[in-house]
């Protein structure tokens, strides 16, 4: 089979629905009124100490050391509760690698640099980035290159240690060391798991966050008469084994995510998004490199996003919990005002934009002139529809980057010189360069 389309089979039967598509406030038909043990140790803990933050609810569902969702499963692909972009189409980290090699170039070459990955999934995004990087190998033979995956997930790890190393070589691991797990990769480059970001060796690095912030839990608040109330979760009195949302009789301190001048009834924030962000942006701003962070999200408009997947399918976000994956939009609006006034920051773009930029319409090209199969073929040109369509992943999901301040400077310099559209340094994927 032909080395630059092999993904393509294995990637075969994409399934049709991914996290950004719907809205829900946790109304549709239970699919399963099961006692799971996450249920029976939430209840346990509500009747102990009364409801519990709709943010405690999904730390608890989704990462709980012993029952959380993401802990044990492998729930991503066609087998699993939904689909991501790097589990469509190879040609999706490809386009991602060519833009870390493209700033790395553009800011100077760099002798080193660590690619930091948050949340990799089945290490699938890595796996396609790393490809590029050797194909690029003249390109890159002098630099010095690790990478660093922060992930809390057993299972997942395990499967990213399989896709992204060499067998022969087995991965060393320690359960109780912040880097509990390190190995080699098929390409011989060293690579390191962690669980928090704040363990990753600070230096020049290239941080990439792909449907990550998405899953970091939310609070969430409805306007009332009395003011700002946040929504809480607790056991229903009427119906045995079964969880509601309740307001809180009073204020909560979490309020004070909100902004004084919020005009929406309903609000989410994200606390733990504004803390990973922000020590994003003080490690790029002292030590250089960039983010590029991708999701689903709005600038700062939507209301109720929380919602839940199982199978492919919406699902109610107290039902069984533990056996699905929650999730709420992304707020741009927020994760730009956290790091003001330390790095640059970029859009958010639409996918469609962002890949069209990066030049996704002549990688396609390629990839189908090289395909042998029309399976082959068929499938580039699904996974291509998936990615671009407005209809689908297109414009629902958005690109933001942050950057060192100094790396846009000469470039607002020489754009004001010259009254051009497109400064000689413009960043890669990004038409519009958005000044903060
Ligand atoms: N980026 C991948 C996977 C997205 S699913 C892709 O696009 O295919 C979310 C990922 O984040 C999973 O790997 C999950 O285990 C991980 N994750 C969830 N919460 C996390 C946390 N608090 N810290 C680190 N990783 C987390």
């Amino acid at each position: 089979m032909n080395a630059l389309v092999r993904r393509a089979v294995a990637r075969a039967g994409i399934p049709c629905l991914w996290r950004g598509k719907c809205f829900s406030s946790g109304n549709e038909p239970a699919e399963s009124n099961r006692v799971t043990p996450m249920l029976r140790h939430l209840m346990y803990k509500i009747k102990s100490t009364g409801p519990i933050t709709v943010a405690e609810y999904m730390k608890e569902v989704l990462t709980n050391p012993a029952k959380g969702y993401y802990v044990h499963h492998d729930m991503l692909g066609e087998k699993g509760d939904f689909i991501t972009s790097p589990e469509i189409s190879q040609i999706f980290g490809e386009l991602l690698g060519i833009w870390f090699v493209s700033e790395w170039m553009t800011s100077g070459k760099s002798p080193a640099f660590q690619l930091v990955e948050l949340g990799p999934g089945r290490g699938t995004l890595t796996g396609d980035i790393l490809r590029v990087f050797s194909q690029l190998g003249s390109v890159l033979k002098t630099c010095d290159i690790s990478i660093h995956l922060v992930e809390v997930s057993q299972k997942l790890s395990e499967i990213q240690a399989q896709v992204l190393t060499e067998e022969k070589l087995p991965v060393e691991r320690d359960a109780e060391s912040l880097v509990y797990m390190k190995g080699v990769t098929k390409s011989g480059i060293p690579v390191s798991w962690y669980r928090d970001l704040k363990d990753v060796p600070k230096g020049y690095s290239f941080y990439l966050a792909h449907e990550f912030f998405d899953v970091l839990p939310v609070h969430k608040f409805q306007k009332t008469p009395q003011g700002w109330r946040e929504v809480l979760v607790d056991i229903d009195p009427q119906v045995s084994d079964k969880l509601r949302f309740v307001l809180a009789p009073c204020a909560t301190p979490a309020e004070a995510f909100i902004q004084h001048d919020e005009r929406r009834d309903h609000v989410e924030v994200c606390p733990d998004a504004g803390i990973i962000i922000q020590e994003l942006s003080q490690r790029i701003a002292s030590t250089g490199g960039a983010a590029l962070i991708a999701d689903y999200g709005h600038d700062g408009t939507k209301t109720d996003t929380f919602r839940g997947f199982c199978g492919h399918q919406l699902h109610d976000v107290l039902t069984a919990p533990g056996t699905a994956d929650l999730t709420a939009d992304v707020d741009f609006s927020y994760l730009r005002r956290m790091v003001q006034g330390k790095v640059a920051s970029l859009g958010p773009v639409e996918q469609q934009t962002f890949l069209k930029n990066m030049g996704i319409d002549v990688r396609l090209k390629v990839l189908l002139d090289k395909a042998d199969e029309p399976s082959m073929k068929r499938q580039l040109l699904q996974g291509y529809d998936m990615l671009m369509n407005p209809q689908k992943m297109g414009e629902r999901f958005n690109f933001f980057a942050l950057l060192p301040h100094q790396r846009l400077h000469g470039a607002s310099q020489e754009r004001n010189a010259r009254q051009s559209k497109t400064p000689a340094s413009s960043v890669a994927g990004f038409d519009d360069l958005v000044w903060q």
